[in-house]
């Protein structure tokens, strides 16, 4: 299996720190609205990498942070009259939705900022003792010229970097030893969350978190660590810093980041106002086919959203699914017994689809030629399966499905409602009970109880269960 690290500019064979297990760091959100399409990209493609370590026999330790402390979730409190906690543990819960929608699964751990500040006073005082970081009215910064390496991750030379900030030098900065110096930690100001600390009552800087929380969940070495391209410099470049001064070790083995998704060939924001989050996207279509019109491109080739590509993604979907489903039918009345001589020949043919998916994902995790090989092997499926034996029929069907599945790509459909297709329903019951139509709101329970999904009307609301 190669990466390409985006240290050394190269791809790398993958060889872990220990046989047979991957510690896996990957950037999260920031929870103050619900996730973007963008930030939907990172998630996509790292859960894939790591479905396809654990195909490929990796037990993954897969840690991936909530930043649930910053100027931006404040920000939005202060708007709505509520507390910090309150946003963020609210975005988390959606986030944690649109996660189920693509299939992504959950990280072993999600660690929450808030709760590692102890962690990061740790750290901190470590970095001070040994002469990297220093306090100025309780504000602490990393004295980023200590750190010889410092750049070597985003190729950046100090002495550009210093010419290209000297004119950032704005107010409230002029205390730092040098322009290039970052903040660990800074004292709170009126109304922001606050924690006590040996400087100051205060809140950590953003980059120190991830040191902190990598370093608790995963240990001072890690083998991958990973995000969108965005945080190449100066936050992973920031979070090298802090580990490789603390810990006197190598902080990640590899460094993989995905390249940005655009939207009609624009930057994707708020302000050009062609932004979609991932709930949008999933009132028009499945989760899945976001999920494979992101897989159908490298990830470390910028990618553009538009309706014409996830149209061409859903009809592609489709076809995966309706092979599956045929085959599935097919299944039913085949006949039993040993496959025929020309069947066992033709297991090799779906072996060498096999290998090439392996292949194409063992390079840097191409999955644009994996999805290809999926689709050669549908191919193959629909034209061999009519008149074949049941097991032969079961073989080509649980190789798709198999395949898919490495992907995040569910192939074979079950009738079960999603969390958020549920409370959709749940939502269009009340507004239809309010409306007094009746009639559609009994149709809506009798729908979601054909489907295992019992209501029950509370005076706190409508709750529900599966059966
Ligand atoms: P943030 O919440 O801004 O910290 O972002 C969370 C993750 O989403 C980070 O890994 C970002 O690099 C990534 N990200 C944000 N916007 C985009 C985008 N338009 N395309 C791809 N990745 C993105
Ligand atoms: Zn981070």
């Amino acid at each position: 299996m190669r990466i390409f690290n985006t240290e050394t500019k190269r791809k790398e064979e993958f060889v872990p720190l220990e046989p047979g297990k991957v510690r896996m760091y990957v950037c999260g959100p920031t929870v103050y609205n619900f996730i973007h399409i963008g930030n939907a990209r990172p998630m996509i493609v790292f859960d894939t990498v790591r479905r396809y370590m654990e195909y490929s026999g990796y037990e993954v330790n897969y840690v991936s942070n909530f930043t649930d402390v910053d100027d931006k979730i404040i920000a939005k409190a202060n708007e709505e009259g509520v507390s910090a906690q309150e946003i963020s543990e609210r975005y988390i819960k959606e986030c944690k939705k649109d996660m189920e929608g693509m299939n992504v699964k959950p990280a072993t751990t999600h660690p929450l900022a808030t709760q590692e500040i102890d962690g990061m006073i740790d750290m901190i005082e470590t970095l001070i003792e040994k002469g990297y970081a220093y306090n100025v009215n309780g504000t602490v910064y990393f004295r980023t010229r200590r750190f010889r390496d410092y750049g070597k991750l985003s190729h950046k030379n100090l002495d550009d970097l210093r010419a290209g900030n000297r004119s950032l030098l704005v107010t409230g900065e002029d205390q730092k030893e040098d322009p290039l110096d970052f903040v660990l930690w800074k004292p709170k100001k009126e109304g922001e969350p606050s924690w006590p600390s040996p400087w100051s009552d205060g809140r950590p800087g953003w980059h120190i978190e991830c040191s902190v929380m990598s370093k608790k969940y995963l240990g001072e070495q890690i083998d991958i660590h990973a995000g969108g391209e965005d945080l190449i410099f100066p936050h992973h470049e920031n979070e090298i810093a802090q580990s490789e001064c603390c810990n006197g070790k190598i902080f990640s083995k590899y460094w993989m980041h995905n390249a940005f998704l655009n939207i009609d060939n624009r930057k994707m924001s708020k302000s050009l106002g062609n932004f979609f989050t991932v709930r949008e996207i999933s009132e028009k279509y499945d989760l899945q086919v976001l999920r494979f019109f992101m897989l159908n491109a490298h990830y470390r080739s910028p990618l553009n959203f538009s309706a014409e590509l996830m149209e061409s993604s859903k009809n592609a979907l489709e076809r995966i699914r309706n092979a599956v489903s045929n085959l599935s039918f097919l299944m039913e009345s085949a006949p039993e017994g040993e496959m025929t001589g020309q069947e066992k020949q033709d297991v090799q043919a779906v072996t060498e689809y096999r290998k090439k998916f392996e292949e194409a994902m063992d390079d840097d995790f191409n999955t644009a030629d994996a999805i290809a090989a999926v689709f050669e092997l549908v191919k193959f499926a629909n034209s061999h399966a009519a008149g074949a034996t049941k097991a032969f029929i079961a073989l080509l069907h649980d190789e798709i499905v198999r395949l898919c599945d490495v992907l995040g790509i569910i192939a074979e459909v079950k009738e079960e409602l999603l969390d958020t297709e549920i409370e959709k329903l749940i939502e269009e019951r009340q507004a239809a009970r309010k409306a007094k139509n009746f009639a559609r709101a009994d149709e809506i329970r009798n729908e979601l109880l054909e489907k295992g999904i019992t209501l029950l009307d509370t005076r706190e609301g409508v709750k529900w269960k599966r059966a």
